[in-house]
């Protein structure tokens, strides 16, 4: 009895040691797997790493602001219709595109025929702290015949967003490009961001002003500004990675 149980013993510790080393080379299979999900981990972690940086990526925050208004009519066009009609037309437009970019935050300084005082209008950039102020205007002048489009910036910082959004602009117009250039004019001069000023094209000139009264031509000309907004600010982030 006492030998056939040192017997069963035995057996039994045999049958332990089949059982640890069954146990021990499930336990290294599993470490193998996990390690190697592991590595696969870190093949895609690009992938996931470029997710979360579109999750995360900044808001910017845009101003868009139409041009005189109210008691303020702006230019006079060759056919007697106010600029104030015109910028809130195509600030509109400007606004609903850039609503549909959720890389912007947009703003705009009026919304229907009111009259905004110019401060106030670099105010609202200045307190959002926007990283851009975009003026939308219609130009005048006593000569009829001159017409084209025109960009403005005061501070040097502006200058690289006010190419990009006028080379949008001109090729959206189809008009001369009259270039961009600096001048103080309030709204540019006291915003603390960047700030541009389109002189779209001259309402005095018959011409433009056919165009720039036609849905058509707006709706072009506010997806230019978009895109020229867009890849600037696009650029941007590119540069700061
Ligand atoms: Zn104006």
């Amino acid at each position: 009895m006492r030998k056939k149980s040192k017997k069963q013993l035995k057996h039994l510790q045999a049958i332990l040691l089949v059982i640890v080393v069954v146990l021990l080379g499930m336990i290294w299979s599993i470490n193998e797997l996990s390690s190697s999900s592991a590595s696969a981990e870190l093949i895609v972690s690009p992938n996931k790493t470029t997710a979360m940086q579109q999750e995360t990526s900044q808001h910017y925050k845009i101003v868009i602001d139409a041009g005189h208004g109210g008691k303020d009519p702006g230019a006079d066009g060759a056919s007697g219709k106010r600029e104030r009609a015109y910028t809130l037309a195509l600030s509109k437009k400007v606004f609903d595109l850039l609503q549909q970019e959720p890389m912007f935050d947009v703003y705009m300084t009026r919304t229907d025929d009111t009259f905004v005082d110019l401060d106030d209008r670099v105010k609202l950039a200045n307190d959002l702290d926007a990283e851009a102020f975009v003026s939308i205007h219609g130009n005048t002048y006593t000569d009829p015949e001159v017409s084209g489009t025109e960009t403005y910036y005061y501070a040097d910082d502006s200058i690289p967003f006010a190419r990009e959004v006028h080379e949008h602009l001109v090729e959206a117009t189809g008009f001369k490009d009259r270039g961009v250039r600096k001048e103080d004019w309030k709204v540019l001069t006291q915003s603390n961001n960047l700030a541009i000023l389109l002189e779209v094209g001259y309402l005095t000139n018959r011409s433009d002003e056919t165009n720039m009264l036609s849905d058509k031509h707006q709706d072009r000309t506010a997806a230019a500004i978009v895109n020229g907004i867009k890849e600037y600010f696009a650029d941007r982030e590119r540069l700061d990675k």
